[in-house]
């Protein structure tokens, strides 16, 4: 399904959203779960896409719900993995995780969905560009978390950033997110971008999200102004 320019949401995914940019170039973000590949090469062969023209697959994170069937679609097809440089080591050692995570794996395994672990090829930073979206640092849910905004015509591909429920937008878990005050100031970041469209990893697509994703990203207390504010200086002293 297109959902804005050139953007195809995969059909036929487990659990997470799978983005196919078919312009100006032709990049995946994100793989779903492990065994989400099939779905994934069926749907760009529907769309005239065969699977040696597919050369990037951009990560938002290592999890598996995302980068799931990234080691697949490397082997099946021409991609090559981008990702943060903390995301790269999760998704090179899936194994190196908390309790819970470790938990979901088995369980994914005992449903013939064994995670695999995969080699990131190229290194992503703040501000790369892969067909015409921007790399947007949203730590929080995991440390490496990226973002990608497209500011032609506003779409954000938001990964585990935000949460969608009904018409609220949400931080992710606290049980499931490395640092909760991290993640909202993520967010207040994300309020600021002029986003038309938000594609989060999981559930429907989320128009103007300007109002909820502040929302979302507050309360400012206290706590979160301090954090913000030292963000900010530790941003300007690596300038
Ligand atoms: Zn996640």
């Amino acid at each position: 399904m297109e959902i804005a320019r050139g953007v195809h949401l995969v059909p036929g995914t487990a659990s997470g959203n799978v983005c196919l940019v078919t312009e100006p170039d032709i990049v995946l973000f994100d793989t779903g779960l492990p065994g989400d590949g099939p779905a994934i090469l069926k749907h760009l062969a529907h769309l005239g896409v065969a699977p040696g023209e597919l050369r990037s697959i951009c990560l938002t994170h290592g999890h598996a719900g995302h980068a799931g069937s990234a080691a697949w679609l490397r082997r099946q097809s021409a991609a090559r993995i981008l990702a943060s440089a903390p995301e790269a080591d999760r998704a090179a050692d899936p194994r190196a995780c908390g309790a819970l995570r470790t938990l979901w794996h088995l369980l994914l395994r005992t449903t013939r969905r064994p995670v695999e672990a995969c080699m990131v090829d190229r290194i992503l930073q703040a501000g790369d560009e892969m067909a015409g979206f921007i790399a947007v640092e949203t730590p929080g849910h995991t440390d490496g978390h990226l973002a990608y905004f497209r500011a032609s015509d506003g779409v954000l591909i938001a990964g585990d950033a935000v949460r969608v429920a009904g018409r609220d937008l949400l931080a992710p878990p606290f049980w499931d997110t490395a640092s909760e005050v991290t993640a909202r100031i993520s967010l207040a970041k994300l309020a600021d971008l002029p986003i038309r469209l938000l594609i989060p990893g999981h559930g429907p697509p989320y128009r103007a999200p300007g109002a909820a994703l502040r929302q979302a990203g507050g309360p400012p207390g206290f706590m979160l102004e301090t954090m913000r504010r030292r963000a900010q200086h530790q941003a300007r002293r690596r300038r």
